[in-house]
């Protein structure tokens, strides 16, 4: 096994699957087969979902919703995915643990890092809702922030995409993919991995990732035993 630890980064709007809104339930059941495949060898797992699939906050001010209270309801709706995610894991035999950024008791734990890698020792999936529980940050950002409290070796984004491209794949059809790229160059050539504060704190803190396409079968777990699978972005 090639980590012992890993962060799983789920967007929420993958979960949509081919509906245009909310929660694809084959999506899910897929989702949850091939997390089932890595907690079986013995791989902890901390997940973080988006909420792109319900709510984004910067959607809201075009509402006439105010930009904080919008990324109040993003969070909500991570929560949402979360829950949902964390009662099909259950339902695949998984033990886990959901825990946010938002305190909201009746549902979930808060977050408590040394407890969140309690349950991570004893085999339980946490999953992470409710982003970071402050406005103007990503899911992207709460999954590099939580990698590093809870000492994960790599954070897995999971898109649609299978890695880092020289130009948008779905635009430009000469775009390649690299296999892997340094930190600094992405930066440089301004490719889009994560949001710059998410970018960053891996960055600062030499936390690899790996860019993959978590919609192919298998490709989770190929991972995890160290096959090359989409980009690795490594100092
Ligand atoms: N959000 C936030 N703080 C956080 C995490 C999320 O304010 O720490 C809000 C933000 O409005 C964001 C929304 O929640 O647009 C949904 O998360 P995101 O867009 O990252 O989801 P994804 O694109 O991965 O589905």
């Amino acid at each position: 096994m090639k980590y012992k630890r890993i962060l799983l980064k789920l967007s929420g709007e993958a979960l949509m699957g081919e509906k245009s809104y909310g929660i694809d339930p084959n999506r899910l059941q897929q989702y949850t087969q091939e997390i089932r495949k890595v907690k079986d060898m013995g791989v902890e797992i901390a997940i973080v979902i988006g909420g792109g699939n319900i709510f984004r906050g910067v959607q809201a001010e075009k509402s006439g919703i105010d930009r904080v209270q919008g990324d109040y309801m993003g969070m909500l709706a991570t929560l949402i995915n979360a829950m949902a995610l964390q009662s099909a894991l259950e339902q695949g035999g998984m033990y886990t643990r959901l825990m946010s950024g938002i305190k909201i008791e009746s549902v979930c734990e808060p977050f408590i890092r040394r407890r969140a890698i309690r349950h991570l020792e004893k085999g339980r999936i946490v999953i992470f809702g409710a982003g970071i529980g402050n406005p103007y940050f990503t899911t992207d950002s709460t999954a590099s922030l939580r990698a590093i409290e809870v000492e994960a070796e790599v954070v897995l984004k999971g898109t649609r995409v299978d890695g880092v491209y020289t130009a948008d794949p779905e635009k430009d059809p000469t775009a390649t993919k690299y296999q892997t790229i340094s930190f600094q160059e992405v930066y440089e050539k301004n490719l889009s991995v994560m949001d710059m504060t998410a970018f960053t704190l891996c960055q600062e803190n030499n936390l690899p990732i790996i860019v993959f396409d978590m919609n192919k079968d298998g490709n989770l777990s190929k991972l995890v035993q160290g096959e090359k699978i989409g980009t690795l972005i490594t100092s």
